[in-house]
């Protein structure tokens, strides 16, 4: 029976049938009650997938704590890393920016993944994208960089994408690419399931003036603070110990130490859609709030 018909034959239902159709409106209210429970429900992080989109093997780590954390509480997390880390060369150790030093970084970020219990998407982009060869290198890098995002986001269908913002979080141009590409891949269609964007945040108030203009985020801005365990933290660290080429012994001691002080919260800025339209460039402002 179509639901036409349905109706059509509750329409020629008796006088006794107001009766049942009261019955069934109750229901009808009774259901939707518990409908709006399972709504509720559905925010908890039981299968809900989380992505987070990076550009390089140890970007991970600023978000591996709250990751950990939904981890623990029934959620998925997918990683995608952008670059193979091939030019992270440093004082503490002696490899050269390279192919050898591209394969080290693909070993320790798959280590730090396996620890998180993520799946992983390890992309074979070059760090910098080919800049350095100016527009033509940098182009197909880019539009390769935005079909895989497209795929992997297609094929995975996160909930949540969790990526760096305008500022890169360090300021670093490959962070910049890497969160407009994404943010770009999300805002150009109409998705399935539409995932919530994050952007990695620093707070403002706790930079000097001239960290707070290279990569600040005015606090008000940050208006998801998510708290974050001990035992996360752990983890955190855990995952940090496999980038071996890229921090030092004496640098996880002094991270160690810094995070049993540090205030346990990951500042997120949330990508906000816009809630009306209008006609007009001065409808919208950002100075009228306080
Ligand atoms: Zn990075």
């Amino acid at each position: 029976m179509t639901a036409l018909q349905h109706f059509k034959n509750i329409s020629v239902f008796n006088r006794s049938s107001s009766f049942l159709a009261y019955v069934s409106l109750l229901f009808v209210f009774l259901y939707s009650g518990f409908c709006d429970v399972g709504i509720a429900q559905s925010n908890s992080p039981e299968d809900k997938v989380i992505m987070g989109i990076f550009a390089h093997p140890d970007d991970e780590i600023l978000a591996s704590t709250i990751f950990h954390k939904y981890i623990r509480e029934g959620a998925e997390v997918v990683l995608v890393t952008a670059t193979d880390g091939r030019l992270g060369t440093n004082d503490y150790n002696d490899y050269e920016a390279g192919d050898e030093l591209a394969e080290v970084r693909r070993g320790e970020m798959k280590c730090s993944a396996d620890i998180l219990g993520a799946k992983l998407y390890h992309l074979d982009y070059e760090d910098q994208l080919k800049t350095a060869e100016g527009f033509d290198g940098f182009v197909s890098q880019s539009q390769g960089l935005l079909e895989d995002l497209h795929r992997i986001i297609s094929d995975e269908q996160p909930d949540v994408i969790v990526t760096f913002g305008p500022d890169g979080f360090s300021n670093h141009i490959d962070h910049r690419i890497v969160g407009v590409s994404a943010t770009q891949v999300v805002l150009s269609k109409k998705w399935e399931k539409i995932p919530q964007l994050f952007y990695m945040g620093f707070p403002s108030s706790q930079l000097d003036e001239m960290n707070m203009i290279y990569r600040g985020t005015l606090d008000k801005y940050l208006t998801v603070q998510i708290p974050y365990s001990e035992q996360d933290a752990d983890v955190a660290l855990e995952m940090a110990r496999c980038h071996k080429s890229q921090f030092a012994p004496q640098m996880l001691e002094m991270w160690e130490k810094r995070m049993q002080n540090q205030e346990k919260v990951v500042y997120l800025r949330p990508f906000v859609k816009p809630n009306k339209e209008a006609d007009d460039l001065f409808e919208y402002s950002l100075t009228t709030d306080d």
